[in-house]
């Protein structure tokens, strides 16, 4: 080990960010603006906020501000899990037998086992501080959930959570950790909502998506009195709340005059990703320095390595505003056999449009070679990685592994975003030799593709 870097890299209380920083202040051409469905217009402070809290709207609709202020009792609650540590990874790195420096920034420190935690606090903060009697939301595998729970039962909020259907199932831990901190959880596609009864009645048995599970919680929001809609990814918003992730790593790097060359993410809705790299790209959009980003999707759900830069739905039900990503299609749901998260059909508006200008990189990569890095990662450096982070960590392996054939020691830094003791049945198909590799073909795509909006 290299004296002068720890195993793990604290930083003190003090030395949390007390700002959060924008990036689409330093973004020469902005992400496209969201559109109202219904009017084909750019959505308005008041129609958005409708749905959303009225300062997470404005927050939402801010291109150009560069820092915001993280308000006194958001940064108090911070101090329960942050900061995160910055680890060396030195063991994973004396197994590979290479010459690169691997970093990762952990989020997994806390008891929703995740980096949703960091907005959903902030969200769930914006919500009380105007009054408000609750939130709805959805969530997929249910990290988002448990995070949005757990700010809620902070602030006194009510929270419903629209669960899909099949990882309520498969998950009753997690919705019982949900409950526990209070949380109302309802199986999705449900027939407590108008579009979640259409569903069902067209697709009887479905296991649900997290596309319809929004569509329910909008839905609801807009028709419970005091109530509003947040949600945990793919947003403006959510990636400024999550730049606390980028911040602390690069203040942490700064000390320790850690120069990352490369940066990697895995790619769901962005928002991890999104936070992780905002201030460093920051720093190259301004051009004082340089760093390659990368993203890692699954193969099997590959919206920017084979998706389109379109307006798209963010919803099955078709009721959010349209926003131009990179998408596989509001109708698009990864195949049955896909385990590891990372299942929304879209990408953060934000990540795309640095995506399309060729200022981050995409690559996709297989389930049983992300659950392979897993198993090697967890048995190395002692952490269980959640499925969704594997993904960088695979993309962070391979990196180090191309550096040990050309001998070059490239500083790698990845996200690990959070753990994976809810997902044992992922796990568990992939110790028995029972996951298998699914990607969509052309056509599949292609269908999907026909149903985009016309905008
Ligand atoms: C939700 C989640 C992700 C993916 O979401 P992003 O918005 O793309 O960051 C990744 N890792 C973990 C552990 C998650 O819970």
């Amino acid at each position: 080990m290299d004296k002068n870097i720890p195993y793990k890299i604290y930083l003190s209380e003090d030395e949390l960010p007390r700002q959060w920083y924008n990036v689409r202040a330093d973004m020469k051409i902005k992400p496209a603006p969201l559109l109202n469905p219904a009017t084909g217009n750019p959505v308005t402070l008041d129609e958005m906020s409708a749905i959303f809290c009225r300062e997470l709207a404005k927050q939402e609709l801010d291109n150009d501000t560069p820092y915001i202020d993280i308000p006194p009792e958001i940064l108090d609650f911070y101090k329960m899990y942050r900061p995160a540590p910055l680890v060396r990874a030195y063991f994973l790195e004396k197994a590979l037998g290479t010459p690169a420096k691997i970093y990762y920034k952990f989020e997994g420190n806390n008891t929703s086992g995740s980096h949703k935690l960091n907005s959903a606090i902030a969200q769930a903060y914006y919500a009380k501080q105007q009054g408000l009697k609750g939130v709805t939301t959805e969530t997929g595998a249910g990290q988002w959930g448990t995070a949005l729970s757990m700010a809620c039962a902070y602030f006194g909020l009510d929270c419903k959570v629209y669960m899909v259907k099949v990882s309520y199932e498969q998950k009753p831990f997690r919705r019982e950790v949900m409950r526990t901190y209070g949380a109302n959880v309802t199986p999705s596609p449900s027939d407590t909502t108008e579009v979640g009864r259409k569903i069902l009645a067209e697709f009887p048995g479905t296991g649900g998506s997290l596309g319809c599970a929004i569509s329910e919680a909008v839905e609801t929001a807009l028709n419970t009195e005091g109530y509003r809609y947040v949600l945990g990814s793919v947003l403006a918003q959510v990636l400024l709340h999550q730049s606390v992730i980028g911040l602390e790593t690069m203040t942490a790097c700064d000390k320790y005059g850690i120069k990352p060359d490369i940066i990697i993410g895995c790619a769901g809705g962005g928002s991890n990703l999104g936070g992780l790299i905002s201030p460093f790209m920051g720093r190259k959009l301004r051009g004082e320095a340089d760093y390659k980003f990368v993203a890692v999707e699954p193969a099997s759900c590959p919206s920017l390595t084979r998706g389109k830069y379109a307006y798209d739905f963010c919803d099955t039900g078709k009721v959010c505003p349209l926003s131009k990503m990179y998408t596989l299609g509001s109708g698009f749901i990864p195949s049955p056999n896909h385990a590891g998260g990372l299942r929304y059909h879209g990408m953060s508006s934000v990540l795309s449009e640095l995506y399309d200008e060729g200022l981050i990189e995409a690559r996709s990569v297989e389930q049983t070679a992300v659950f392979e890095a897993a198993t090697q990662f967890a048995r190395i450096e002692g952490t269980l990685p959640a499925p969704e982070s594997s993904h960088a960590i695979r993309a962070a392996m391979d990196e180090a592994l191309k550096c040990k054939e050309t001998g070059e020691e490239k500083t790698i830094l990845f996200g690990l975003t959070g753990t994976g003791y809810f997902d044992m049945v992922a796990y568990q198909k992939f110790n028995d030799g029972q996951m298998s590799d699914y990607i969509p073909s052309d056509e599949e795509l292609e269908k999907s593709f026909a149903k985009l909006p016309n905008v």
